[in-house]
């Protein structure tokens, strides 16, 4: 069934079209219709079926000229980035639909922001459920008119410890409104809430397709930092793929890889959209024929290409969002096959972005080691072995062998020459690391710490554990990266890894603890009149005085969604 066949208006209809979708996907199909009825909408389905359209058509279609001043729709997301990107959808999808307007709201950002974009009179509200209710508390997000509240991804949000955040925000939306839930899974607890403040809902379920990615595995490597292109040699040297993929995010540096690439004596090229078009198309043409085994691209060039037989995709720079990690990795593995996807890592936070991406796109990607130079060598010879193993000689070789002969070139002399004209170029190529961690040493191989300090302290009843919890909850850390608190009159230190630090400071602020908003920042120092803390805690689970392991958490902080952060 197609876009048309629906009855909504035609601004909506030229939009879609905009975007290339013409047929609909299942759960579109099945549930677009039910919820333009009015009908409240259990729907089911796995990531990349098209939910976002499938709930998002419909709340686009919804809204009038009446809905100038007031929100009428709130959609909750788990996380920021998938509330950004629905916005960003739902915003696509509205674009000749001047009376939508939509405003995102999560944690960490600024609230005065968020504030000033909800007066100008948004309409369709997009949020981590976290930080709507903040503003439903805060009055600035206003509950009259609003008709219709959707879920996505409610399993996630449960599992993220977002239950009564949620349950706080159905109990407050009026009565006599539309509640659509969507999850990939459906355990109890989300039955709990479909009977608790669903009408007579109607369930939608898709048993989708096995999706691509299923057929990829993925793994990631910790690179240091300004050594990718080297990395990328030794891979490409020991895995020596028929056909490969390399995602760059910018053009130039699509340029200087492939130069840097076939400088090292391999079959590169580069793509992107500043060539010209007979340029490019000489280019795919030799990568479809396989004579060019590495192809390098930006993630506009490789929309749509459809090589078949491409066995591994790189990423050499992290995709700057989810979709782009899903098209990416989906040149390889196609038709069926199976491929690999290799992701290069420089830091920290790309591991937590990456972290972040393996959710969304519910797959595991495993780290694995970068390979060691003499492991790729053995192979190589053993490779050359195995060649050799299976060839066969003419005539002509032999009369070649007896002229060197006769010039006082022996026969063990004319072939170790034939197999370093080849191989030793090759190995004298190849990048050398000294496999360091840095990333994960943290506090326990005496990597540098300092200490931040946060505004709340032993006035406030807080318990060491509160202070660990809300961080790793903020930064998606393990608690082990984190080193001693301490606890003063009013405020805390902790001790955190220095390389970490301006990523802590960026995703903590402004966090809350037990109720109470807090702000981090970098200690300078005790003042002199400050008395000695009096509660010592170190991380992993090992309390100095023992008595805070089992200190209560406060309520609305689940021990289950800090575990979920450590784990994923
Ligand atoms: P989900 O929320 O189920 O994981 P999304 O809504 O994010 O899926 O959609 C996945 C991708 O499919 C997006 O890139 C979206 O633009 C695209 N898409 C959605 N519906 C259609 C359609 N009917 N035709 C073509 N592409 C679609
Ligand atoms: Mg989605």
């Amino acid at each position: 069934m197609k876009f048309n066949e629906l009855n909504i208006s035609q601004e909506i209809l030229d939009a879609v079209g905009e975007l290339g979708f013409s047929e609909m996907t299942e759960i579109q199909q099945q549930s677009i219709p039910l919820i333009m009825q009015g009908v409240d909408v259990v729907g089911r389905s796995n990531t990349g079926t098209g939910k976002t359209a499938a709930f998002g058509i419909p709340a686009v279609e919804s809204i009038t000229d009446n809905d100038r001043k007031s929100p009428a729709v709130i959609i909750l997301c788990p996380t920021r980035e998938l509330a950004v990107q629905a916005c960003g959808e739902l915003q696509k999808f509205a674009k000749y639909k001047k009376s939508v307007k939509t405003c995102a709201v999560y944690g960490g950002a600024s609230m005065e922001k968020q504030i000033a974009e909800l007066k100008r009179g948004a309409n369709i509200i997009i949020g981590t459920p976290g930080r709507v209710l903040d503003h439903i508390r805060r009055r600035t997000l206003k509950l009259e008119n609003i008709r219709m509240v959707i879920l996505d991804e409610a399993d996630e949000m449960l599992n993220m410890g977002f239950r009564e955040d949620i349950e706080s925000i159905l109990s407050n939306v009026p009565e006599k409104r539309q509640t659509i839930l969507f999850s990939a899974t459906m355990p109890p607890d989300i039955l709990a809430i479909t009977e608790k403040y669903q009408r007579e809902p109607v369930q939608v379920k898709i048993k989708s397709a096995q999706k691509t990615v299923e057929l990829i595995d993925q793994f990631f490597f910790f690179v240091p930092m300004g050594r990718k292109t080297d990395a990328l040699k030794l891979l490409l040297s020991a895995y020596s793929p028929e056909s490969a993929m390399v995602f760059c995010n910018t053009k130039k540096m699509v340029d200087e890889l492939t130069e840097e690439l076939q400088k090292s004596g391999i079959h590169a090229s580069g793509l992107h959209g500043d060539m010209k078009q007979a340029q490019r198309t000489q280019v795919m043409n030799s990568f479809k024929l396989h004579n060019t085994a590495v192809l390098i691209a930006t993630d506009v060039a490789a929309r749509g290409i459809d090589v078949s037989g491409i066995d591994v995709v790189f990423n050499y720079d992290l995709p700057q969002d989810n979709e782009y990690y899903i098209h990416r990795i989906g040149r390889t593995g196609r038709a069926g096959l199976k491929g690999t996807a290799y992701t290069l890592i420089t830091s920290r936070r790309q591991q937590y972005d990456l972290k972040d991406i393996a959710r969304y796109t519910k797959a595991e990607i495993t780290e694995l080691p970068l390979p060691d130079r003499n492991d790729v060598i053995k192979a190589k010879k053993n490779a050359v072995i195995q060649k050799i193993t299976g060839m066969t000689a003419g005539h002509d070789a032999y009369d070649i062998i007896d002229t060197l002969a006769g010039e006082g070139i022996d026969s063990r002399e004319i072939a170790a020459r034939l197999i370093s004209s080849g191989l030793q170029k090759e190995i004298d190529s190849l990048p050398e690391f000294e496999m360091p961690r840095p990333l994960k040493k943290g506090k326990r191989s005496g990597a540098k710490t300092v200490k931040i300090d946060l505004n709340i302290g032993r006035s406030r009843r807080i318990a060491p554990n509160f202070i660990l919890g809300a961080l790793v909850d903020a930064t998606g850390m393990s608690g082990q990266d984190f080193g001693k608190i301490d606890i003063y009159e009013s405020h805390t230190t902790v001790e955190v890894p220095e390389s970490e630090y301006d990523y802590i400071i960026d995703s903590t602020n402004p966090m809350k603890i037990n109720g109470h908003k807090v702000e981090v920042k970098l200690y300078k120092g005790s003042s002199s009149k400050e008395k000695a803390p009096e509660k010592h805690f170190t991380a992993r689970g090992k309390s100095k005085s023992g008595r805070h392991n089992n200190a209560v958490r406060p309520s609305g902080f689940s021990q289950k969604r800090n575990t979920k952060h450590r784990r994923g």
